[in-house]
This record gives structure tokens, C-alpha cells and sequence, in this order.
């Protein structure tokens, strides 16, 4: 598996600490409000990576934290506490607000057929381990308490500015526009590890420290869930590019500070999604969550179609005329899948040339369109028959996960599929009683409503003609 390595800003072969084991940490979400549709796009990337590496043999552990402590509007130590702002905003107290917006966050995966990692920590249920790992970074000198608060003295950390390739100087200013001065601070760079006093007034989620009452930073929460997790490494961490500074800079510098050695050599970094003219994730001033989507008439999987064909690297630029493209050609290549009969005699080594091309291209640091030309050269193959063409589809849509054999869903009501599906079970007992008259009645009958039935190994499906 090659990947591109923040760290080492290059494309470079995967090898995890112990072979055939891969510790995958993913930073979750804050969940203060619905997802946009551009973080959503991070955890497509992140589930194709998890995925790919399982279709390579690895056995994949993966952690992800839920950020369920009140923190800031955007990086800075100080700002609006954002669980606080949405449970002003619905009335509701913070962890009303954490239960919501989490299974919210959840549905949305499920939706996008991103795997749920196997584990899920919230940020509040481990505030004991945080505040071991600060006394220990108070212990070792690479922390100092002042006016309250305990910070992170950044000059302190090895190679501090590593991950982000940047130089001090421009890092200043970008720390100057997040940041609100703190006073209490020896150099702007340095972060809070925990807080007994900020400008939130009304803080809902407070703890007992060492260092009083109070609540810890947003970064220590990852690092310690991941130690927890994961003990002193981790073999794959990853995030959206806006991850990297400070919150990825700041992970890494207590982590290394708290265990004494290098911790993760291997970080991989999904890019934005962003409007015509730029912004995040809204398109004309509308902020794009799935459920925006769905109510316009697309499928979760027309928008993980859309992302998987675009490199996770590149940022992405949303509108609805390319979602309207994606929607269709999935809506296409299923029908298309659908059609392919199927009696469960595959060609092994036609089988095996085609998921080796599939596997190099997902071993090419994720190639997501290669991934989707090798289903369309699949199809068009001559030489391949129905079921193989089948199992190499499906076997590609474990990693893909786009439904591609299912009939779930083609635009067509309710009703008419509970019909379709009567009308499959009258044929079937018609079969079962060898009535092949009413058989063929059924099925020409539905033909004539533009319903085409598929009698494959596990059961009839059907597919919609045009
Ligand atoms: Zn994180």
C-alpha cells in the first residue's frame, strides 16, 4: 500500500509496526450541529482507507473519538464554546445537545455506507486519562501552569512545525487571526491542556483536577483517547487537511512529550470541499448536510459516488450539476450491474487479472477513479461472462461500497415496490408449484410496467427498463 505521508510530504510505501495489524486513528467530529456534506467527504476517505487496507488482508482497528466537551468555534483556545452555542440555539442542555448530534453524525455514516469504527470513545468519558497524561507533561517539563490554566510550552517539542512543513513565521499568522491573545501564554504557539478559567461563563461540563476545577483542551482529548486505545503507537492517523495546524501539530507534541519516543510515523490528510467561489462546504449561502441533499432528490450514495471520483487529495468543488452527474451514472452503472445474470460459475483467472488491477489501483495511494474505471472496464469486457463480471463488482464494491448489486433504490414509490416484490412472491410459489404459464404471466406482465425481473442464484431481483 502506498499512501502520501504528511509528514514526509511524499507517496511512500505503508508498513505497519506489526505485520498484518494497523491501528487507524481518526478524529471524530464535534457534535454540536448536523455534519456538512465537506466533513462527511474526511470520513468517505477514511472508510475507502480502512477498507482498502482490509481488502489487502490487514486486520484494521480503528478509533475515533467523539468531541463531546465543550470547545471553541474554531482552534483557539479561547473563542465561543460551541456545545454551549447549540444548546443556547435549541434550548436544550449540552449533553441533550452531544446525545442528538451524535446519533445524527452516526445516521449519516450508516447512510454513506461508512463502516462504524469498532471504536468509538466520547472525549468526556476520558478525562481521567488526560489528566495523567498532563501531570505527567508537568513532570517532564513540557508544560507550565499560569494564571489558572495549564499550557503546553511548544518550545519544548521536537520538531514542532514538522507535520505542518511550515515555518514559524507564517504559522504566527495564521495563529494570530484563530487566536485570541492569552496572556497567560509564554509564546503563541503554546495550547491549553486544561482550563479552570476561560471567558466561557456558564461552562457545562467541568471536571476535578490536580490544578482545580475546570475542563481539558480540545487536542489532549485524541491523544489520550488514542494512547488509551492504542498504547505507545499508532500506525495511521488521520483527519481533514485542516487538522494538520494546530490540532494534529499540538497531538504530536504532547504525545512524543507524554511517551518519550516517536509516536505515529504515518499521517494522511483528506482535502476540502469547497463552492465555486471557495468557501466550505455551503453552496449560495446554504449549509450542506446529507439530509439537504436527500430532500433535493439524491441518494447518500449519489454524494459518495460524487467524492469517489474525485482524488481524496484534491480538493473538491461542489455543485449540483456534478452531483446531478454522479447521480446518474451510478443510477446507470446499477442498472447496468443489475442486468448481469448470474449462475455462479466464475472465471478464476480472468477474476484474478482484474482484482489485481483493482488492488493496484487502490494501493495507489487511493486512486478512487481508477477504482470506478476498473467496474466500468469490467462491464465492457467481452470476454468476461455474467458472473464473473458479478463477483469481480462485487467483490470491487466492499471497498466502493456504492449498493451496486442491490435494487434498494431507483426513484421508483413505495407502493409500486411493495407491488413488484407481491407480485415476485405470487411467481415464485407459481414456480415452486411448476405453473410456469402464471410464471411467465407475472413476469411479462411487469415487463409491460417497465419492470424486468433478474432470477438470480439467491432470489429474484428486478431492474427498471427504460
Ligand atoms: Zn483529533
Amino acid at each position: 500500500m502506498r499512501l502520501y505521508n504528511t509528514l514526509s510530504k511524499k507517496v511512500e510505501e505503508f508498513k505497519p509496526k506489526i505485520e498484518g495489524k494497523v491501528n487507524l486513528y481518526t478524529c471524530g467530529p464535534t457534535v454540536y450541529n448536523f455534519s456538512h456534506v465537506g466533513n462527511l467527504r474526511t470520513y468517505i476517505f477514511e472508510d475507502v482507507l480502512q477498507k482498502s487496507l482490509e481488502y489487502l488482508g490487514y486486520d484494521v482497528k480503528r478509533v475515533m473519538n467523539i468531541t463531546d466537551v465543550g470547545h471553541m468555534t474554531s482552534d483557539a483556545d479561547f473563542g465561543e464554546d460551541k456545545m454551549l452555542k447549540g444548546a443556547k440555539r435549541e434550548g436544550k442542555t449540552v449533553y441533550e445537545i452531544a446525545d442528538f448530534y451524535t446519533k445524527a453524525f452516526l445516521n449519516d455514516m450508516s447512510k454513506l455506507n461508512i463502516a462504524i469504527p469498532s471504536i468509538i470513545e466520547k472525549a468526556s468519558a476520558n478525562v481521567d486519562i488526560y489528566i495523567k497524561i498532563i501531570e505527567r507533561l508537568l513532570e517532564k517539563g513540557y508544560a507550565y501552569i499560569s494564571n489558572g490554566n495549564v499550557y503546553f510550552d511548544v518550545s519544548k517539542a521536537k520538531d514542532y512545525y514538522a507535520l505542518s512543513g511550515k515555518n514559524p513565521d507564517d504559522l504566527l499568522v495564521a495563529v494570530r487571526e484563530t487566536v485570541e491573545d492569552d496572556k497567560a501564554k509564554k509564546s503563541p504557539f503554546d495550547f491549553g491542556l486544561w482550563f479552570t478559567i476561560s471567558k466561557f461563563e456558564n461552562q457545562a461540563m467541568k471536571w476535578d483536577s490536580p490544578w482545580g476545577v475546570g475542563y481539558p483542551g480540545w487536542h489532549i482529548e485524541c491523544s489520550g483517547i488514542a494512547i488509551k486505545e492504542f498504547g505507545d503507537f499508532v500506525d495511521i492517523h488521520c483527519g481533514g487537511v485542516d487538522n494538520i495546524f494546530p490540532h494534529h501539530t499540538n497531538e504530536i507534541a504532547q504525545s512524543e512529550g507524554y511517551l518519550g519516543h516517536e509516536w505515529c510515523n504515518f499521517w494522511c490528510h483528506g482535502a476540502h470541499l469547497n463552492d465555486k467561489t471557495g468557501k466550505m462546504s455551503k453552496s449560495n449561502g446554504e449549509f450542506l448536510t446529507l439530509s439537504l441533499l436527500e430532500s433535493k432528490g439524491y441518494r447518500p450514495l449519489d454524494y459518495r459516488y460524487f467524492c469517489l471520483s474525485s482524488h481524496y487529495r484534491n480538493t473538491l468543488v461542489f455543485t449540483y450539476e456534478s452531483l446531478d452527474i454522479a447521480k446518474n451514472a451510478l443510477t446507470k452503472l446499477k442498472k447496468r450491474v443489475q442486468n448481469l445474470e448470474d449462475n455462479g460459475i466464475v472465471n478464476e483467472s480472468q477474476f484474478n487479472d482484474y482484482n489485481n488491477k483493482f488492488k493496484e489501483a487502490l494501493s495507489n495511494d487511493l486512486n478512487t477513479a481508477q477504482m470506478l474505471t476498473s467496474v466500468y472496464d469490467v462491464l465492457k469486457d467481452s470476454e468476461l461472462d455474467d458472473s464473473t463480471k458479478l463477483s469481480l463488482i462485487r467483490s470491487f464494491d466492499c471497498v466502493l461500497s456504492l449498493n451496486l448489486d442491490s435494487v434498494e433504490d431507483f426513484g421508483i414509490d413505495e407502493e409500486f415496490k411493495k407491488y413488484i416484490e407481491e407480485k415476485i412472491k405470487i411467481r415464485d410459489v407459481a414456480k415452486k408449484n411448476k405453473d410456469f404459464a402464471l410464471a411467465d404471466s407475472i413476469r411479462d406482465e411487469l415487463l409491460e410496467k417497465k419492470v424486468k425481473l433478474l432470477d438470480k442464484k439467491e432470489g429474484t431481483t428486478y431492474t427498471i427498463v427504460d
